[in-house]
């Protein structure tokens, strides 16, 4: 398969050039793109297709596919969790979460993550490689086809990287990723129905800013000083706070697009008052918004939520600063739906 090109990582203009110096007809390619998001697993199935051309097309390219895939349906809402078998064997989760406006998949981007964060169940397990684009698509496109089976009207319309792995840490294949998914012939998500989670790669929200693609960028802040941020984030050491902040408000400025920042509180780490205030402080005059998460206890920590008192006193604090923070609720929690947990725990049997 060596010499085979990954078709489902290529975009329709891509696979018509191939075409064209093969000497085959250019417009096939567009018949092709949208067969491999109609669920096509090989080329014999591309029945508009001549038996020869599919042929010539297996000795060209090759599809990816999944291995498998475990579902798990949560008892307390309607959150399925998938952990997928890629076609080496590594595993990577997936979540599809339901809301008012619709179906939103959570996906993974790199098999392990190399980012290191204290409280982070995808780290604990270490880092594989990185996802290709094929294999970021294939998690919806396996979701999708299960979906349907019970629903044929079933359709995802939002899409948040916040999966296993840090995207702008391989940041080729999740942007290209993100333009496949947007195509018109393919998934058809609109950017604005995207976000991307990042821990803070300051050079790369920069190079994000110029890519034109108006999607949501959400940045796990989690500290409100330097000194706790570098303990819980080692990326922190790198790029600290005031690199951050300054990153974060120059991407507003270029995008015009309101950043998100998540804050995950720990009892007796990151959620005191004085916290609640620092924090205030860095989001205060300019365009965000704060997604307060409680910890989600993982079994290498003893990292655990506070108390909803204190949840309420931190809302208080930040409301009266004029920030806008709301508290995210927890979906999927009897099914390890936090990233990361169900790879760790397939690992280690
Ligand atoms: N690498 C990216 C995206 C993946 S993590 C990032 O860092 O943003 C998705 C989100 O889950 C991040 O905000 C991450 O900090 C958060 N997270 C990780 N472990 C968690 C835990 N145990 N409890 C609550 N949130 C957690």
């Amino acid at each position: 398969m060596e010499n085979l090109i990954d078709i489902k990582s290529l975009f329709p203009e891509e696979i018509k050039e191939i075409l064209v110096r093969e000497g085959i007809e250019g417009y096939r390619a567009g018949q092709i793109f949208s067969w491999l998001y109609k669920g096509a697993d090989s080329f014999e199935e591309m029945t508009n297709l001549s038996k020869e051309l599919r042929a010539r097309l297996g000795a060209l390219f090759y599809i990816e596919k999944m291995r498998g895939a475990e579902r798990l349906s949560s008892r307390l809402d309607e959150t399925k969790k998938y952990l997928f078998t890629l076609s080496d064997g590594e595993y990577v989760e997936s979540v599809l979460l339901s809301y008012k406006h619709g179906y939103s998949v959570c996906l993974s981007t790199q098999v392990g993550c190399k980012m290191g964060c204290a409280f982070c169940a995808s780290t604990k397990a270490g880092f594989s490689r990185h996802l290709k684009p094929s294999e970021i698509l294939n998690q919806m496109d396996w979701i999708t086809r299960d979906r349907k089976k019970e629903d044929p009207d079933f359709r995802i319309s939002h899409v948040v990287l916040m999966g296993i792995g840090e995207p702008l840490d391989n940041y080729e294949n999740v942007i290209r990723f993100l333009r496949l998914v947007n195509r018109k012939e393919g998934f058809g998500i609109g950017f604005r129905n995207v976000s991307l989670s990042t821990c803070g790669l300051v050079d790369r929200i920069y190079d994000l800013a110029k890519e034109d693609m108006p999607i949501t960028l959400s940045i796990s802040l989690h500290a409100s000083n330097d000194a706790t941020r570098s303990a819980l984030m080692p990326v922190n050491r790198k790029y600290p706070l005031p690199q951050l902040m300054q990153a974060a408000k120059d991407y507003t400025k270029i995008t015009g697009r309101r950043i998100s920042f998540e804050y995950t509180l720990i009892a007796g780490v990151n959620d005191s008052a004085q916290n609640a205030k620092e924090l205030a402080m860095l989001m205060k005059g300019w365009l965000n918004h704060v997604n307060l998460i409680p910890v989600n206890p993982t079994r290498e920590t003893d990292f655990r939520p506070g108390s909803k008192k204190n949840l309420q006193e931190w809302i208080r604090i930040l409301e009266k600063e004029g920030v806008r923070a709301t508290l995210r609720r927890t979906l999927g929690a009897d099914i390890s739906a936090a990233c990361g947990q169900l790879r760790r725990e397939k690992l280690a049997e």
